[in-house]
């Protein structure tokens, strides 16, 4: 097959990916971004599924006769962020941003598909999987939940985020755990209203949701092992009081990051322990509320050392590297690692503004390393011969 022309390619994708960028849409909202992605895929000659899990995209390629199938997977929601850009292709939506790269993500893998289709240069089977509702944590579960593994089987899933503050064409990764889990919590404090002249009269709670936030801070500090990383981050503290009446209830609010199911256990029952224990301090009363969001993102070790040679085969060899920590962000790919091995990259983003700021921009300089990476990936993966 003849091989596609890498600059027409790349200012495709980037039109693609400015189109995308005006037009953001929330998880499982995103009806007009998966009507383009199956309409270019359709075009490039794939079997599309639509409506999986949703909003959820798959596409799938065959070439020769091998029976393997692999998948690689993008993201396609948006964030509920006022954008702060100025470009001409900023969101036409008012409140609604793509912050977070989903744009590029899915360009990339739209790249990939042309570039695979148009060339080949693969035996087996590729699955195209373009996910809603990233950001939420909804969107896999709901694509898995649809029969994803049943209807379009995979032996092993790859996939990749954008990265600000690391070079363009740099990419990185490490084996076992590289994103956290993400749990939420809310703590209701309930006692008793009065007068800002009486406290003694009453079973005030601000004081209580103040010692506790405080006591809080003792979990990671005090209960973990240092070799254990975890995070618990207070975000919210609202009380229903007024300047001169004292709250009856307070709610407190957060997130917490682990990287084990033992450490995300623990940090729930110290949390409880402490809620109960500070609440019965303060003569007030504790309700805790503890949700898992995201799973921990665990890296195949062998599927890691594929991805980093696949990496090596499209970019400059120093720019390709084990990345030296785990990050406490979460992602949504982990559950498809619940399923079939696989492996999540980090590619540079050159020196932009951070993930979910509204100053962010996806650097359009990135999306041909992206689908060259995909394709990479399936080359080696699903090797000729
Ligand atoms: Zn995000
Ligand atoms: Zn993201």
């Amino acid at each position: 097959m003849a091989e596609l022309d890498q600059q027409a390619l790349h200012s495709e994708m980037t039109a693609w990916r400015r189109d995308l960028h005006a037009h953001p849409e929330f998880g499982f909202e995103e009806q007009r971004t998966a009507a383009f992605v199956a309409a270019k895929l359709r075009e490039f000659g794939l079997e599309v599924a639509e409506g999986v899990g949703g909003t959820g995209v798959v596409g799938t390629l065959t070439r020769g006769s091998g029976n393997r199938a692999i998948a690689l997977r993008a993201d396609m929601d948006a964030l509920h962020i006022a954008e702060q850009g100025r470009q001409a292709w900023r969101s036409q939506m008012p409140g609604t941003m793509h912050a977070c790269g989903h744009d590029g993500h899915t360009s990339m893998l739209l790249g990939a598909a042309k570039l695979l289709a148009g060339e080949g240069g693969f035996d087996g089977t590729v699955r195209f999987i373009f996910q809603p509702a990233e950001e939420w944590g909804r969107g896999a579960l709901a694509m898995l939940g649809d029969g994803l593994l049943e209807r379009f089987p995979f032996e092993e899933i790859f996939g990749l985020h954008n990265m600000p503050g690391l070079p363009i064409g740099h990419f990185e990764t490490r084996s076992g755990p590289v994103m956290s889990a993400e749990d939420n919590f809310e703590i209701v404090l309930k006692g008793l209203g009065g007068h800002a002249a009486r406290p003694h009269a009453g079973q005030e709670t601000l004081v209580a949701a103040c010692a506790l936030v405080v006591n809080l801070q003792t979990i990671v500090s005090r209960r973990l092992s240092p070799a254990d990383i975890g995070v618990v981050s207070v975000t919210e503290l609202i009380a229903d009081g007024t300047r001169n009446a004292l709250p009856g209830m307070a709610r407190i609010l957060g997130d917490c990051r682990s990287f084990r199911p033992e450490v995300s256990a623990a940090i729930e029952k110290e949390m409880r322990r402490i809620a109960d224990g500070t609440a019965q301090a303060y003569n007030v009363a504790a309700e805790v509320a503890y949700t898992r969001e995201f799973v921990p993102l665990i890296n195949d070790a062998a599927l890691v050392d594929e991805a980093l040679a696949a990496a090596r085969s499209v970019l400059a060899d120093d720019a390709v590297r084990v990345a030296a920590e785990p990050m406490t962000a979460s992602e949504d790919f982990a559950r498809f690692l619940d399923h079939v091995p696989g492996c999540f990259v980090f590619m540079g983003n050159g020196d932009t503004a951070p993930l979910h700021n509204p100053s962010y921009n996806f650097d359009d300089m990135a999306l041909l390393h992206g689908a060259r990476f995909h394709a990479a990936v399936v080359r080696r993966r699903l090797a000729v011969g």
